[in-house]
């Protein structure tokens, strides 16, 4: 059993760690770059480290700091959280050599799944439905023409070594694609030091229905149903629900059994999440998370676990603590991202926390490392907070969180808040009623 676990990771996700940690009764490691000395994960944690300067870089990416401190404080284990190392092959094989748990899956299907192509691949031969589009990379401008004329336009142009919804282009028809092709392959080799890409079928209006899964490691695994993440702004989710508002018991039950054996077979360890298009009662998968997502808690609240717990524990060698016929969904929950951004341009706003208080009552969860008095530091992601909400259904969990955001106080800088209040106003939202085109559309609108 480990005794002491380090997080190398820093903000709300941070301190959720260190929660799950101390109901084990693990002792926790926080690891800080100078800037954030005074940060809320440096506060809650039972020991922390300072391990660089300000940047990234030489920080919170810092492999050699980061094992460094593992190994002067003694820590077995490591929470790599979302973002940062999380989902990097070199970083878990580094862990590996020094004997360090690395919490999460292998190198390997981080490897595996982290390049789009080949990840695609392995989904296709586990049986999971994809895009159709190319097979596999795309040479030239030539070639990018045959398959788009195959699976027909629009068709939508994408970087192998994407993320974060950089290096994306759509072509609307046979004129466009020479540039659109030409465009993403500089952006992707700017972006990414990878100038492959890969072709597929532009859907129009599909839904982003995104499936949890765990497994054990060991051939069992289990789904923990969808999340629809639909409502993006720039492929950056906002707004996200679990279940999905246009999904039914038997689609869940049946594509999550497909993610659920596809995981299993291939031993995969601790949670995943495997991306899907929907469109028109099919599933397209687009891509799979090897780590746990931002938007986990939604799903914890309507199956009720502890999805960390659950990765600490199956990271220890114990079996998962339940098993897919305990898994019943209940109610409905909801999650918004409070960013530190200025509306309408999204601009960041890091500064200092005049007030912040977080709303409470029945079914209301606020993961934030804030407090008052806090100075955001400039250096880092601009998401401050998630609020999610839990109702017994879908039109009490929006009511719930009508009435939370109005409790939410964070003064002293400019917040996503306002647009949850509006968002809230729209019959669209209210309904469930919307694709991952409907939020941006909704901007151009309200603020042209
Ligand atoms: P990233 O890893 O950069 O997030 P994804 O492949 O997950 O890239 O795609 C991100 C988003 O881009 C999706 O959620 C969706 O909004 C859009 N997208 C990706 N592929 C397609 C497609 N074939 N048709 C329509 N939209 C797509």
């Amino acid at each position: 059993m480990f005794e002491k676990i380090l997080i190398a990771n820093r903000g709300e996700i941070a301190l959720r760690v260190i929660r799950a940690c101390r109901e084990m009764g693990i002792r926790s490691v926080a690891v800080h770059s100078t800037a954030d000395a005074d940060a809320m994960h440096v506060r809650m944690a039972d020991e922390s480290v300072c391990i660089g300067p300000n940047s990234s870089s030489q920080s919170y990416l810092s492999i050699p700091a980061i094992i460094s401190a593992c190994e002067i404080t003694g820590a077995q284990a490591i929470h790599p959280g979302y973002g940062f190392l999380s989902e990097n092959a070199s970083f878990v094989q580094a862990l590996e050599d020094h004997g360090i748990t690395f919490i999460g899956p292998t190198a390997e299907h981080i490897r595996i799944m982290g390049d789009k192509i080949t990840a695609k691949e392995t989904a296709k031969n586990l049986g999971i439905p994809v895009v159709p589009g190319s097979d596999g990379g795309v040479a030239d401008t030539a070639a990018a023409k045959k398959i788009a004329a195959e699976i027909g336009y629009p068709v939508i142009i994408k970087a192998t070594a994407g993320g974060g919804g950089r290096g994306m282009k759509v072509a609307k028809d046979e004129s466009e694609l020479e540039i659109a092709f030409r465009t993403a392959r500089s952006e992707a080799k700017a972006a990414f030091g990878n100038d492959e890409v890969y072709m597929e079928k532009y859907l129009q209006r599909p839904r982003h229905i995104e499936i949890q899964v765990f497994g054990d490691g060991k051939g069992q695994a289990v789904h923990l149903g969808e999340r629809d993440c639909s409502l993006q702004r720039r492929h950056q989710k906002v707004f996200e629900e679990a279940p999905g508002p246009v999904i039914t018991p038997e689609q869940r039950a049946e594509i999550g059994a497909i993610c659920a054996n596809a995981v299993a077979k291939i031993n995969y360890i601790g949670a995943g999440t495997i991306e899907f298009l929907f469109e028109d009662g099919e599933f397209y998968f687009i891509e799979m998370n090897t780590r746990l997502q931002v938007e986990h808690p939604v799903t914890e609240a309507i199956f009720g676990v502890d999805l960390v717990r659950e990765q600490i524990r199956v990271a220890e060698g114990l079996p998962m603590s339940f098993t897919q016929g305990d898994l019943v969904v209940n109610g409905h929950a909801i999650e918004v991202r409070i960013n530190a951004e200025k509306l309408p341009n999204f601009s960041p706003c890091p500064g200092k926390i005049t007030q912040y208080h977080a709303p409470g009552g029945l079914g209301v969860r606020m993961d934030s490392a804030l407090y008052d008095g806090y100075s955001i530091p400039p250096y880092y992601d601009s998401l401050i907070g998630k609020l999610i909400v839990h109702g017994r259904d879908r039109p009490e969990a929006l009511a719930r969180l009508n009435r939370a955001l109005g409790e939410l106080i964070v003064d002293g800088i400019d917040t996503t808040i306002p647009l949850f209040h509006a968002l809230l106003q729209e019959p669209d939202i209210q309904s469930g009623n919307y694709s991952i085109h409907w939020l941006e559309k909704w901007l151009a609108k309200e603020f042209g």
